[in-house]
């Protein structure tokens, strides 16, 4: 979405509401590909005289895999985030000393996709789970232990500690 703040700009103090819906791109993340529900966004501007903030609320969805049991999930996001919004410099500087959160427009034209995107990005969960009772996978067998239990001897150990603890007897 790319918001004219021709308008916007003619006053401090200025501001306008949109809200919209959109498509955002997947993302590669540790090899796996997620994919995105399209964006509920709500984007307010604010003329702040020398920049324009941007308050957001973002509601979407990030189509994951269980850490534990590798099934599909479907993890909410709902976020609020603030972007401030600086006029790109006619000629650009050696060192402005703008901040990174400072995101640069021109031509009166800001693109807020990537931003939503960024930060929808940077609030997806490291090791996602279908629930919070998931048991996940037997580490020997691979069965999906939420399906039932495997006939993998009984044991609250992970096969490397138990391969540790034979190493350890021999001695
Ligand atoms: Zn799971
Ligand atoms: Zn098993």
């Amino acid at each position: 979405m790319r918001i004219d703040v021709t308008e916007l700009r003619r006053g401090i103090g200025r501001e306008a509401t949109y809200e919209f819906r959109e498509a955002v791109q997947p993302v590669e993340m540790a090899g796996e590909t997620v994919t995105f529900e399209p964006a509920q966004v709500t984007a307010r501007l604010v003329n702040a005289g020398d920049s324009i903030g941007g308050y957001f609320e973002v509601s979407s969805g990030a189509h994951m895999l269980c850490s534990r049991c590798l099934k599909p999930v479907l993890v909410p996001i709902d976020m609020e985030f603030m972007v401030v919004y600086q006029q790109a410099p006619a000629t650009p500087g050696k060192d402005d000393g703008l901040e990174h959160e400072v995101v640069l427009y021109t031509e009166n034209r800001i693109d807020v996709s990537d931003d939503v995107r960024q930060h929808l990005v940077l609030e997806l969960p490291m090791k996602p789970v279908c629930g919070p009772s998931c048991k996940g996978l037997c580490l020997r067998c691979g069965k999906d232990l939420n399906e039932g239990d495997c006939d993998c001897p009984k044991t609250d150990e992970n096969p490397g500690m138990s391969v540790l603890k034979d190493l350890l007897k021999r001695e």
